[in-house]
């Protein structure tokens, strides 16, 4: 049966890990358009170029700029369903997305909300270290500040440019008054949200999202 998902939560909640791992135990696509906007960045694409320097300063990309790449994505054969991550993000996204949906008679089945504090959120985001070679994800929260090595391959890890102090703060400005009007546009939906409490360990947040799934 085809299942699609979307899931929710301010930067730093784990999404990205959480919807890797559900897109596998469910076996549907996972579609970050972070990841998507960053591929585009590092090639160096007319969409790289046109969303750089809002990435960059922790800021949103022009709706149309997201909307193209996300209908352009959902217009593509996706057999068994998806998980959309870190799309939608201000009403306006969310409106669109739900014309498009209907237009091609897909229907969502959830949309999973992670929360967490702000206060942990920061700490998360600042020491958060990605893989340039296998792009695996780090925290060197309690952990060796200067880790420089990725434990799957041995390539270089990197901080993202937008987890830098400054921009994390202003990334949880930017949830606040743009991203979490979304979720109350979810929460009018009889039965499609489901909230999770992000402050656990990664196998327990994975297990009660499962559990709200089922
Ligand atoms: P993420 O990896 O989801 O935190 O996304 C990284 C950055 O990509 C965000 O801070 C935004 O600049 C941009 N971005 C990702 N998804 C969207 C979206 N749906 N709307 C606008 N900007 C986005």
């Amino acid at each position: 049966m085809v299942k699609n998902f979307i899931i929710l939560g301010p930067p730093g909640a784990g999404k990205g890990t959480q919807a890797v791992k559900i897109a596998d135990s469910v076996g549907v696509q996972h579609l970050s358009t972070g990841d998507l906007l960053r591929d585009a960045v590092a090639k160096g694409t007319e969409l790289g170029k046109k969303a750089k320097d809002f990435m960059n300063q922790g800021l949103l990309v022009p709706d149309e700029v997201i909307l193209g790449m996300i209908s352009d994505k959902l217009s593509g054969p996706i057999a068994f369903g998806w998980i959309l991550d870190g799309f939608p993000r201000t009403l306006e996204q969310a409106e669109a997305l739900s014309m498009l949906l209907k237009e091609k008679e897909i229907e969502l089945d959830k949309v999973i909300l992670i929360d967490v504090a702000s206060k942990i959120l920061v700490k998360r985001l600042t020491g958060r270290r990605v893989c340039a070679n296998c792009g695996a994800i780090y925290n060197v929260v309690g952990m060796d500040k200067n880790k420089q090595k990725c434990d799957k391959c041995g390539g270089n890890l990197f901080t993202r440019d937008d987890d830098k102090e400054e921009t994390v703060k202003r990334r949880l400005e930017v949830y606040i008054k743009q991203t979490a009007p979304v979720i109350d546009f979810y929460a009018k939906s009889n039965g499609l949200l489901i909230s999770v409490d992000g402050s656990g360990s990664i196998d327990d947040i994975t297990s009660e999202i499962m559990e709200g799934l089922s």
